[in-house]
């Protein structure tokens, strides 16, 4: 009888049993903190190995449990990502507790702290959302120190709808595996690990709840809508029948959609648009093939980075970007180098002391072009991959041709070294104010450029891509933006492919409009693609023409929504 309105992160709907779990109170670890001797470092350091293999094997355990309907490829991925991530995190809690000589406690707390705040002030979304992976490790191996009791996530009730301020992706992988119906929480971004699992599951999910925990009861009935971000408590006969209807039409939406994921991304007139996939991970290389999509075109690189205490080896990365590349087989694999700096500092520069320092100020491919040796190895394992696969490098924050000339002159020179005599191709990210005005140039060196429209909206609208939400006036969808992606369209011809990888190219209406300015390609979460495959497939690629022009001499953003929702209706 009483309705909660929070976000949607998850679509579905789920009629089921209230379980709530307070892990802030109810399975709270107690860990005093305490200075130690030397003479005890010993004994910590094997505290620690107890710890680190205990959830080594309770994560090996988890993942070769049996095989559910929700067992996808991306639960295990989370599963072996956490594996390696408890490796990385003993090891930098050992040298904290060499140097500090404070017990394992304190020093896990002080380790999973600095990660999570470094992560935390990423401007990238996805990025910023794996300091979820971090606590979620920190959590387990806290709870192994301190012999603290599990919640008993096998233990479900049928239809279960867990209730939390926050639910970590392995939770959320775990209770998948128990039957759980949906997800409602108080916190949560849409980026956030638990919520893209959430999504690959098929489990209904909303967020954004204000103390949801204390509001619902375990036991309670609850309706979960998660188109809406809508979920009633005690449901009465007449929200009951709502409910059906919006679920009935929900399944026959989503059973059409799930028939099109299959058939080609082709317009009513005729133009066949190339929906690819932007992946953090090697593993996420599966959902390619899982969504029908015609491969990866944008591979963020930056986790082994930041998430390394060491700098990642030329046989890592290699290993890296293959096992990427064979899960695509033939399919196109863009491999954007690492895109560091400011605010994204891996661990092993972070903690560097001594000497100057120029690259701290520098941003992405002027980062890279600072810090030549990370820089060198990475393109040797990227082009020692690439003689064997359809690999193509992509050079992040291009702001002219002198950054972007210098790049490919360090490729060039990789090649020559290693002898290599396949030059993957090269690409630029337009995704700067100075990129736009340097466009011919960079064109002519270029073999293929994709527009970021996450950094180009927020350095061209003076605006935080953080804060940026829907109703803001300072998106993608902006005119001025539009005018910037219709003018690299222009300059590009039919010489340049030109792709756009930013968020925005995940959204069915703005897919639309990116067809009508003339882009060919799109990039998304690959869990995003099959409404926007759904919405290309239903459109004339000359409507969105004549809309898109019409949307270039609007004002706001509103304006160009209003016409792209009249245009639907
Ligand atoms: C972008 O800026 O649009 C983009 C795709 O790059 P990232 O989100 O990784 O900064
Ligand atoms: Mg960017």
């Amino acid at each position: 009888m009483q309705a909660l309105k929070g976000i949607a992160i998850s679509p579905g709907y789920a009629d089921g049993v209230a379980v709530v779990y307070d892990y802030e109170t109810d399975y709270q670890f107690v860990c005093p903190d305490r200075d130690i001797l030397p003479a005890e470092l010993g004994a910590e350091h094997g505290r620690l190995d107890d710890a680190m293999e205990q959830s080594q094997s309770e994560l090996d355990q988890a993942e070769q449990s049996p095989h559910g309907p929700a067992d996808l490829a991306d639960s295990t991925a989370v599963l072996s990502s956490h594996a390696q991530l408890v490796q990385d995190i003993a090891a930098q809690v050992k040298q904290h507790l060499s140097r500090k000589l404070v017990n394992v406690e304190q020093a896990l707390d002080s380790v999973i702290g600095t990660l999570v705040d470094r992560l935390c002030q990423i401007e990238n979304e996805y990025l910023r959302a794996r300091e979820q992976d971090i606590r979620d490790v920190g959590r387990r191996m806290m709870r192994h120190l301190t012999g603290s009791p599990r919640f008993p996530f096998s233990h479900l009730p049928e239809h279960a709808v867990i209730v939390a301020r926050e639910l970590l992706p392995s939770e959320a992988v775990e209770l998948s595996r128990a039957g759980l119906a949906a997800i409602v929480t108080e916190q949560g971004g849409p980026d956030s690990h638990t919520a893209i699992l959430a999504r690959a599951l098929g489990i209904p999910s909303v967020t954004g709840l204000v103390e949801v925990t204390s509001q619902i009861q375990s036991g309670m009935r609850l309706l979960v809508d998660g188109e809406a971000g809508k979920v009633t408590i005690a449901p009465s006969a007449a929200e009951l029948a709502e409910f059906s209807t919006s679920r009935a039409n929900y399944q026959r939406t989503n059973a059409a959609m799930a028939v099109n994921e299959t058939l080609p991304c082709v317009t009513r007139d005729g133009i066949a648009i190339s929906l690819l996939g932007n992946i953090g991970r090697p593993e996420e290389a599966e959902q390619i093939g899982i969504h029908n999509l015609s491969g990866v075109g944008l591979f963020r690189t930056e986790f082994l980075f930041l998430e390394s205490h060491e700098r990642p080896s030329f046989e890592t990365q290699c290993d890296m970007y293959a096992r990427a590349a064979n899960v695509l087989e033939d399919r196109p694999l863009v491999i954007r180098t690492f895109d560091l700096g400011g605010d994204k500092l891996p661990p092993f520069l972070a903690s560097q002391r001594s000497g100057p320092q120029p690259s701290r100020h520098l941003r992405g491919l002027r980062f890279s072009l600072a810090e030549r040796l990370l820089f060198e190895t990475q393109l040797r394992a990227i082009v020692q991959v690439a003689q064997t696969a359809d690999v193509r490098i992509l050079f992040p924050m291009i702001v002219g041709s002198h950054d972007f000339s210098c790049a490919i002159a360090t490729v060039d020179q990789v090649l020559d070294r290693l002898d290599a005599p396949r030059r993957p191709a090269l690409g630029a990210m337009i995704e700067t104010p100075a990129a736009l005005f340097a466009l011919k140039e960079i064109l002519e060196l270029a073999d293929f450029v994709s527009i970021g429209t996450n950094d180009l909206t927020q350095y061209m609208l003076a605006t935080d891509r953080r804060a940026a939400d829907l109703t803001d006036e300072c998106t993608a969808w902006h005119p001025a933006v539009l005018r910037a992606i219709q003018r690299v369209v222009d300059v590009a011809g039919m010489d340049c492919p030109v792709c756009v990888c930013g968020e925005e190219a995940g959204e069915p209406g703005f897919a639309r409009l990116l067809i009508g300015l003339g882009v060919r390609e799109l990039s998304m979460t690959p869990g995003r693609a099959a409404p926007v495959r759904q919405a290309l497939r239903s459109i004339d690629c000359s409507t969105m023409r004549e809309l898109a022009s019409q949307a270039l001499c609007c004002t706001t953003p509103g304006e160009v929504r209003r016409l792209l929702a009249d245009d639907r209706d």
